[in-house]
């Protein structure tokens, strides 16, 4: 399927189903989230798993676990340059409001919730989510940047799932910060079960 600038989607993957997600230009950030597709109160945790993984960004063959410890998804493919960023929470209409936006701006937190709730589940908490093509990377011994993206047009990442998962996608419709390139959201992505 396809998904635009500012939508949200999601796929339901059995153990040992891909799920394959293609930038277009490569400006596009996809916050991603992953649930138990069996229990939502269990979801992938970005904070859980660089205890175990000890870096900030994931890499191919890195397992995500969820808040319980256990293995949800995996990174069997990455053909971008590898800035996702596990760092910074969604944005929500908090976060619009204090950057001056006009009250009601789509944002990743409505979009997921609405998404979940299209799909029959609920989460009481907005995990943070993996913020595939997002450009922060580590400047210094204790600094962050925010790049925009770095452009590899078609690049894919692909996640496999080690435990039944509900995956949730949401194209940031963020545009008073350029983490979707200088010209803001613009081009959706391609989502896809293979
Ligand atoms: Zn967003």
């Amino acid at each position: 399927m396809n998904l635009e600038a500012g939508n949200v989607c999601s796929v339901r993957l059995a153990v040992g189903e891909t799920v394959r997600i293609t930038n277009g230009p490569g400006d596009q950030v996809i916050d991603t989230w992953a649930f138990n597709a069996n229990d939502p109160t269990e979801f992938m945790g970005m904070e859980h798993c660089r205890a175990w993984w000890l870096k900030l960004r994931p890499e191919v063959g890195d397992s995500f676990v969820t808040n319980r410890h256990n293995p949800l998804l995996k990174m069997v493919a990455d053909t971008s340059a590898g800035e996702h960023d596990t760092v910074i929470a969604c944005c929500n209409p908090d976060r619009y409001r204090v950057l001056g936006a006009e009250e009601g701006h789509a944002n990743c937190q409505e979009n997921l919730h609405r998404e979940l709730s299209e799909q029959g589940m609920a989460s009481a908490v907005t995990p943070c989510p993996l913020n595939l093509w997002m450009n922060i990377p580590s400047v210094g011994s204790n600094g962050l940047g925010r790049e925009v993206p770095t452009k590899k047009p078609g690049s894919y990442v692909e996640l496999e799932a080690l435990a039944p998962a509900l995956v949730v996608f949401s194209a940031c419709p963020m545009d008073l910060l350029p983490i979707n390139g200088v010209d803001g959201p613009k081009d959706g992505v391609r989502v896809e079960v293979i």
